[in-house]
């Protein structure tokens, strides 16, 4: 039996539907930027399986890093123990965040980060007697995780039908969803801000933390907020007492301009969750981190103010050595210069790519991620174009993995400029042959060249320029 057919018969893969599905790719090794199927055929990972990938696939230095430290110590429960590889992280990691962000809670997955600070702001405010603190604000599309509190404010992600009566009720607050030379950007900024406003008035008292992803959504499409509205966002909230929780599962650790995308909206949250990339995709880790007045509302003589939660695979030690292997490697000259050409080729080559094709539209970036639509009505997550694009890259040696009508460009930080500029060519190409190119009269053809001209020499002119 083929590995394909042994699979079908016992596996059942997430965000699958099996009734429908082609075959499973079946991935023998996995080098740098690249995955290989058990044919030696090679894919170009595009998008840092699930995010996850920083520094290409099988790094060695991480590599060695967890071999040399599972010789030693694997694993031991966290309750009650520490060690080296737990304690070295947080102060690893200390330097790079901002100093408010002070307190450290190990978990294992970006869904178990949420689930944490969700409970920990609720219980922050339990603790001090204000129990009709329970409810919590989010953005509409937000995306937090699989599991039912992380569910609850994702509820409008559209993943979770089947759940809705299950769900905890939350205040939702529009999103501006904006990009490149978007026209309605402050009207769409000005409309969220007064819901968000008479929300407050209304409900304030009754609300434990404003939950986000900042800057991207990164599920529910790649969809950009510019980061003064975010700011402005937090301000208000803040002006209430409401405590901010950001979700850098996605953004963090380098994906967009910044270390941490909070940088660009220049506030640092109460509470930050980090998974994906932190250990740059070897391990399962994630990581709640809260500032000092939260973690001290927990202190007491007895148990019930206690944080009653845990994994039993919290801090696990290959994990925490990946971690820093990860951030290190990070934290280096040489992966800085790889973010900002791939930020660069982005620009040059996505205004390209839209100039080519008429009903390409939004496109946007911010830092390693790219993103663009397709000009269709059809935003389901099953989408027709969609899966087609991703069967023609799969077959081109691409891998890629469109949200509904977005299609994003989000490789490790290893992928040359070559190789960058190839898959641009690559999904030019592919994007031909799905007739994408098709139809605009020759003024409106005009009227776009225009705007991409303007939107690759500024972003060559300013170095500050956030996003687009
Ligand atoms: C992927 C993701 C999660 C969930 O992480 P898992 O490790 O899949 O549980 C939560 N929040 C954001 C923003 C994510 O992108």
């Amino acid at each position: 039996m083929s590995l394909h057919e042994r699979d079908r018969s016992l596996v059942w893969h997430p965000f699958t539907q099996h009734g429908v599905a082609s075959e499973h790719l079946c991935v023998s090794r996995a080098q740098g930027a690249y995955l290989y199927d058990e044919h030696n055929k090679s894919y170009l990972d595009m998008v840092s399986s699930w995010w996850v990938n920083l520094h290409g696939h099988a790094h060695p230095e991480i590599a060695k890093a967890i071999y040399k430290q599972s010789l030693t110590l694997e694993h031991v429960m966290f309750a009650g123990f520490t060690h080296e590889p737990a304690v070295n992280l947080c102060e690893q990691l200390k330097e790079v965040l901002d100093p408010a962000l002070k307190r450290f809670f190990f978990s294992d997955n970006g869904s178990t980060a949420v689930e944490t600070a969700l409970k920990m702001a609720y219980q922050y405010w339990w603790n001090q007697g204000q129990h009709q603190r329970t409810k919590f604000l989010c953005f509409e599309g937000a995306y937090h995780g699989d599991t039912f509190g992380a569910m609850s404010v994702g509820h409008s992600c559209g993943f979770y039908e089947p759940f809705k009566p299950l769900l905890f009720n939350v205040g939702t607050i529009p999103f501006p969803a904006t990009w490149s030379m978007d026209d309605c950007v402050d009207a769409k900024e000005a409309h969220a801000l007064a819901f968000l406003d008479n929300h407050l008035k209304a409900h304030h008292s009754h609300i434990a933390a404003f939950i986000a992803e900042p800057l991207v959504q990164g599920a529910s499409g790649m969809r950009f907020c510019r980061p003064e509205f975010l700011k402005k966002v937090v301000e208000l909230v803040r002006s209430y007492n409401i405590l901010v929780i950001f979700d850098e599962v996605m953004t963090g650790f380098g994906r967009t301009r910044t270390l941490f995308a909070y940088e660009q909206v220049g506030c640092a949250p109460d509470l930050l969750c980090l998974a994906k990339g932190l250990s740059g995709g070897f391990l399962p880790l994630a990581l709640t981190i809260a500032t000092e007045s939260i973690y001290e509302s927990f202190l007491g003589e007895t148990f019930t103010k206690a944080l009653a939660h845990g994994h039993t695979y919290t801090a696990n030690p290959l994990g925490c050595v990946a971690a820093i292997a990860s951030l290190s490697l990070l934290r280096s000259a040489n992966c800085m210069e790889a973010r900002k050409m791939i930020e660069q080729v982005h620009y040059q080559c996505l205004s390209d790519l839209v100039l080519k094709h008429p009903r390409l539209k939004a496109p946007r970036i911010n830092g390693t991620l790219a993103a663009f639509q397709f000009d269709s009505s059809d935003t389901n997550y099953i989408n027709p174009i969609a899966a087609l694009l991703k069967a023609k890259c799969l077959e081109a040696g691409l891998i890629v993995r469109p949200l509904g009508n977005v299609a994003y460009f989000l490789p490790p930080y290893c992928i040359s400029e070559d190789e960058l500029r190839g898959a641009y060519a690559t999904l030019s190409e592919i994007l031909i042959g799905l007739d994408t190119s098709s139809s605009l009269n020759s003024n409106q053809h005009a009227l776009r060249e225009e705007a991409c001209d303007t939107i690759a020499t500024e972003s060559l002119e300013k170095d500050s320029v956030l996003f687009w």
